[in-house]
């Protein structure tokens, strides 16, 4: 499908290292990880907590740098991009979905799920034409004139998913995304997901501590000690 393997990866971590200072020491996070994640993969990140899920997840969504080490997205070497370059890369490349929905509440659905859109200078009444298209793939399209605080927790998270997509994103981050839903819901939503990243060729990286949700991605990655252990060999 990729004329080589620069193009098929979307994602290279060489050597990266983390840590977080704190007032009497410096407590390192992610030490000496190497990752490789190709174009249209699914991928889980598990670990207890506290190993570091979402400090690496930070890091791939280009809201945190790394200390150490480089990290190549898309082809670009982030340590030779700039803050604006970082912003601009991630609002085209990458949708994110967490645990908590981050929603605005006095926004409609359909306004939140356009935002990303507003963003990018697209004027409002074709980013809401674009964001009802979207509010429909996550089969909510007579939701969007609905503020999230009258949705329940899985239809806010339909609509987070909407807000991810909309500016078409290379790459899905998800952190523990049905972490506050009931097991039916959580199905739905991972069904959600999964399908994006199998029909569309979405790169989906979901951070999980439920093993049947990890089981359903193609690769599992366990964050342990500051390094990344991934149990099937490729
Ligand atoms: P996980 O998502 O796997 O639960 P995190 O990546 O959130 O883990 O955190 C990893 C470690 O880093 C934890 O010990 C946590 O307390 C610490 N940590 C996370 N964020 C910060 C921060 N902003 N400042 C200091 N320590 C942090
Ligand atoms: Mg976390």
């Amino acid at each position: 499908m990729f004329e080589n393997n620069d193009e098929a990866r979307l994602i290279q971590l060489q050597h990266i290292g983390r840590c977080y200072r704190l007032a009497d020491r410096t407590l390192p996070v992610l030490q000496d990880v190497n990752l490789v994640i190709e174009r249209g993969e699914s991928c889980a990140l598990i670990g207890r907590s506290g190993s570091g899920k979402s400090t690496l997840l930070n890091v791939l969504g280009l809201l945190d740098r790394p200390d150490t080490g480089s990290y190549h997205i898309n082809g670009t070497d982030i340590a030779q991009a700039s803050t604006d370059d970082l912003a601009a890369l991630r609002n085209r490349l990458i949708g994110f979905v967490f645990q908590s929905f981050n929603l605005l509440p006095r926004l409609s659905a359909l306004d939140n799920v356009a935002l990303p859109l507003t963003y990018r200078g697209i004027p409002p009444k074709q980013a809401r034409v674009q964001a009802h298209a979207m509010l429909e793939q996550v089969g909510l399209a007579e939701r969007g004139d609905h503020r999230p605080a009258s949705l329940s927790g899985g239809q806010r998270q339909r609509v987070a998913i909407a807000r991810a997509l909309i500016g078409n994103p290379a790459l899905i981050l998800a952190d523990e995304p049905t972490g506050n839903l009931d097991a039916a819901t959580a199905q739905e939503i991972m069904k959600l997901l999964i399908d994006l990243n199998s029909r569309q060729g979405v790169t989906l990286i979901v951070v999980t501590h439920d093993p049947d949700i990890a089981s359903r991605l193609a690769r599992q990655i366990e964050v342990r000690q500051g390094q990344l252990y991934e149990s099937t060999q490729r």
